[in-house]
């Protein structure tokens, strides 16, 4: 996790001072309430890019609903539009009452003001492993209910009582989407997919323990097919993940306080050159 560090710090301006007047990327991307007008098309990686001709996911179809729509995240590749909307009905078929959806994208991707590294190019969507009432939900609800941990208190630990066949049959039905790369979870949620799976075990290798991810799992897109400035990511190393790399996450050494300073916030030139365009379009 520490090399992570490296690439971010190579990656800063030469002359920092000379981009001074220019507040953060977060900033920028934050304020716009847009997207920019243009065929879809995305510049660059997950966690330092952004989107150009975002589509908002409707506030609600068939076996879902959105979350926090004064956010304004709620954008995406059309690609990401397009499977959580075929994940709603297939998990409706299922059984499941319906997804509650949270943070996608900014309307032009980019970093956001709070909350994820990540999220920057339409194809990252946070569900909820909460299930959707069965009604639609007022604005005030969409801002106000909370989503439930999945944990025991306290511990690194699923709670088979939240966290029950249901939630788990959810996360692999994600998985098994084809355009699906990665699912991030809770390390304790991994470990339960990991006992509960039997000898179904393929689609466990894109489900990736990280920090956070307790009451929700967060679906990673791979880059869509036609969009060379789509920087991928490596594939899901092989296997299941339910091995040493699950024991490291479920030990201490991840949780523990970072002596490291947080890297300084993400400017525009830390961003593919085209993100100048995207932001700069009306
Ligand atoms: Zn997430």
């Amino acid at each position: 996790m520490k090399a992570l560090l490296l690439p971010i710090l190579l990656a800063l301006p030469a002359t920092p001072s000379a981009l001074a007047a220019e507040p953060p990327a977060k900033e920028l991307f934050g304020s716009a309430t847009t997207p920019a007008p243009a065929p879809a098309a995305v510049f660059g990686s997950y966690a330092k890019g952004c989107l150009a001709g975002a589509v908002a996911l409707p506030r609600g179809g068939e076996g879902y609903q959105t979350m926090r729509p004064s956010r304004n995240r709620g954008w995406g590749h059309p690609d990401l539009i397009r499977v959580i909307e075929r994940l709603a009905r297939d998990l409706r078929g299922q059984g499941w009452p319906g997804i509650l959806v949270g943070d996608m994208a900014q309307p032009r991707g980019g970093p956001m003001r709070t909350g994820h590294a990540s999220h920057q190019i339409g194809l990252d969507a946070d569900i909820w492993l909460t299930p959707m009432p069965g009604r639609a939900l007022s604005d005030p609800e969409r801002e106000s209910i909370g989503a439930v941990s999945m944990l025991r208190p306290s511990t690194r630990e699923a709670d088979p009582d939240l966290l029950g066949p249901a939630q788990l049959a959810m996360i692999r039905t994600a998985a098994l989407q084809p355009e699906v790369e990665r699912i991030f979870v809770h390390p304790g949620i991994k470990q339960r997919l990991c006992t509960t799976a039997g000898a179904d075990r393929a689609w466990l290798g894109k489900v990736r323990p990280w920090w956070g991810h307790d009451a929700h799992f967060h679906i990673r897109l791979r880059c869509p097919d036609g969009q060379p400035a789509c920087r991928p990511q490596e594939p899901p190393p092989p296997g299941d993940g339910c091995g040493a790399e699950l024991a490291w996450w479920l030990s201490d050494e991840p949780w523990q306080p970072s002596d490291e300073p947080p890297p300084p916030p993400l400017r525009l030139d830390d961003l593919p050159a085209q993100c100048r365009t995207v932001l700069e379009a009306p």
